[in-house]
C-alpha cells in the first residue's frame, strides 16, 4: 500500500502559527521534502525533531518528484514544506501534488497560512471575490500585458512581489489600472509587520521615502464598476465637441463638395452624435 503525501502549512513568520497537527505529522513521517532543506531544518530543530530531509525544489523538480513518488509508493509517508507558507502557492509543491493524484497517491494537506490570503484579509479591501495571481511577470512589457488583462475585472487582485520590484511594478499598476486604492502588506507576522493602504500613487510615494525591504504582498482594489461608468460618462462629455467644431467639420466637407446631408451624416458617425440633431445644425453652414 503506497504512503500518504502531507503537504504542510508552515508559518510565514511567526513560529507561535505552529499548529499542533503540524508538529504532529512532522513527528510521524518517513521523510520531510523540503524547498530549503537548510530552513526546514531550522523549523524542525525549533520542533525537537530528527528527520531526513530530502531537497525538492524549481531546479530539480523532476528528478527528485520521481524519487519522492518512488518512496511514496513503496509505502512511505512524506511530508512536504515550502520555505514559508502553504506549499503549492507560487511554488514548486504543485507539480508534486498534481503527480500523487494522478497515480493515485493520498495526498493530505495540514493547514497553515498563506501570505497572499493573510495580506487580503488585512487589506480593508473586498473579500468576497478575490483573484491569486502570484508574482507579475519579471519582463516589463509581459507583466504590462497581464495587467491590462486584468484592467476590467472587478475581483481584489493579489500579488506577491520582491522588494526590488515593488517600486517599477507599482508604477506599472498605476499606468494599467488608474489610480485605485491598494494594501502593499510588507514582512507579514514579523517584528517590523507593516501594511501601506491608500491609493496607488500614495504607496509609491511611501516606498519613495522608505525603500523598501523584506516580503511583500501587492493587494489591488477590482475594477468598481459605478465608479468606471461614472469616469467613462466624463470621459464622454469631455470629448463632446462643441457646436462650433460641428459646425466646422460639416462646413470642411461641404466645401470639399459633399452633400450637407452626407456631411452632416459623416460628422454624427465621428462624435456617435443623433444623425438628426446634426443635421439640423448643419442647416447653420
Ligand atoms: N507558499 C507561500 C505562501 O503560502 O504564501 C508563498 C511562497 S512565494 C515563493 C514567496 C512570496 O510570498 C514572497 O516573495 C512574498 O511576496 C510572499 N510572502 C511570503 N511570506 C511573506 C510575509 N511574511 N510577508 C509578506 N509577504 C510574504
Amino acid at each position: 500500500m503506497s504512503g500518504t503525501l502531507f503537504v504542510c502549512g508552515t508559518p510565514i513568520g511567526n513560529l507561535g502559527d505552529i499548529s499542533r497537527r503540524l508538529e504532529e505529522v512532522l513527528g510521524q513521517v518517513d521523510l520531510v521534502a523540503a524547498e530549503d532543506t537548510r530552513r526546514s531544518s531550522q523549523l524542525l530543530n525549533h520542533l525537537g525533531i530528527r528527520k531526513s530531509l530530502v531537497s525538492y525544489h524549481e531546479h530539480n523538480l523532476r528528478k527528485s518528484g520521481e524519487a519522492l513518488l518512488e518512496k511514496l509508493k513503496s509505502g512511505l509517508s512524506v511530508a512536504l514544506v515550502s520555505d514559508a507558507g502553504m506549499p503549492g502557492i507560487s511554488d514548486p509543491g504543485e507539480v508534486l501534488i498534481q503527480s500523487c493524484i494522478q497515480e493515485g497517491i493520498r495526498v493530505e494537506l495540514v493547514a497553515g497560512p498563506v501570505a497572499g490570503i493573510h495580506a487580503l484579509i488585512l487589506s480593508g479591501l473586498p473579500t468576497e471575490r478575490f483573484a491569486f495571481e502570484g508574482f507579475p511577470d519579471r519582463n516589463k512589457k509581459t507583466r504590462r500585458a497581464q495587467f491590462e488583462a486584468l484592467a476590467k475585472d472587478e475581483r481584489t487582485l493579489i500579488f506577491y512581489e520582491a522588494p526590488h520590484r515593488l517600486e517599477a511594478t507599482l508604477k506599472d499598476l498605476l499606468e494599467c489600472f488608474g489610480n485605485r486604492r491598494v494594501a502593499v502588506a510588507r514582512e507579514l507576522t514579523k517584528r517590523y509587520e507593516e501594511f501601506v493602504r491608500g491609493t496607488i500613487s500614495e504607496a509609491i510615494r511611501h516606498f519613495e521615502v522608505e525603500s523598501p525591504k523584506g516580503e511583500f504582498v501587492i493587494v489591488l482594489a477590482g475594477l468598481d464598476p459605478v465608479e468606471a461608468a461614472a469616469a467613462n460618462a466624463a470621459l464622454a462629455l469631455a470629448e463632446t465637441p462643441d457646436e462650433e467644431t460641428i459646425l466646422l467639420e460639416i462646413r470642411s466637407r461641404v466645401n470639399e463638395g459633399m452633400s450637407r446631408k452626407d456631411a452632416a451624416a459623416e460628422v454624427a458617425g465621428l462624435y456617435k452624435l443623433s444623425k438628426k440633431e446634426v443635421y439640423r445644425l448643419s442647416t447653420l453652414v
